[in-house]
């Protein structure tokens, strides 16, 4: 079973944990780099990507997640996503391990959070059946655009990128950790446990 880690320094991470409970993996809260050894993988959860970044910076935890990334499979959904990325657009720490650029609160103050069911193919892997995605928005980013080796996982009916991949690197800007739809977990804890 993989052992997945999660980001525990502020925002959604229990709801992570209880889903990776929920599908049998080892799991551990991450505050210090000393807790990355031995894990297959790491999950960044949503919650305040400036807060985050802060408090990586002053845990000494940037340098430890960025060569965490490069051999290992990091998720990040929604403030964990925009943590990854390389670009934000604007002056806050980033990993800048995946080769996506995001938009932060992109939607707009109207419709700060909706629900919308979307048509993922990379979940046919843990999915035969392929049924739709119901994701859940809030305040969420959009990827703007993917490059290098980084590819589109799933997208809005009018194009927006949502979800992005790049080898053993997992974004999202929404939050499946809220829901009881557990295919998510299942494809990361797939591609951390893959050499
Ligand atoms: N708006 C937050 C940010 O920019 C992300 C929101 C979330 O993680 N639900 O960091």
């Amino acid at each position: 079973m993989a052992r997945i880690g999660v980001l525990a320094l502020q925002g959604a991470f229990l709801e992570h944990i209880q889903a990776l409970r929920r599908l049998g993996a080892e799991t551990r809260e991450v505050r210090l780099p000393a807790h990355l050894a031995g894990l297959d993988g790491l999950i960044i959860p949503g919650g305040e990507s400036t807060t985050i970044g802060k408090l990586a910076v002053a845990y000494d935890l940037m340098d430890p997640l960025r060569d965490f990334g490069q051999t290992h499979a990091i998720w990040g959904t929604c403030a964990g996503a925009i943590f990854l990325s390389r670009d934000a657009r604007r002056h806050q720490p980033l990993l800048r391990l995946m080769d996506i650029t995001v938009e932060r609160n992109a939607f707009g103050s109207q419709v700060n959070s909706f629900e919308i069911d979307l048509d993922v193919p990379a979940l046919h892997m843990v999915d035969p059946e392929g049924k739709p995605y119901h994701a859940i928005f809030i305040r969420a980013p959009l990827i703007e655009s993917v490059a290098g080796k980084a590819e589109v996982l799933a997208s809005l009916p009018d194009g927006q990128i949502v979800a992005a991949r790049e080898g053993r690197l997992l974004a999202t800007s929404f939050h499946p950790e809220l829901t009881r739809d557990d295919r998510f977990h299942q494809l990361f804890m797939e591609m951390a446990k893959s050499d």
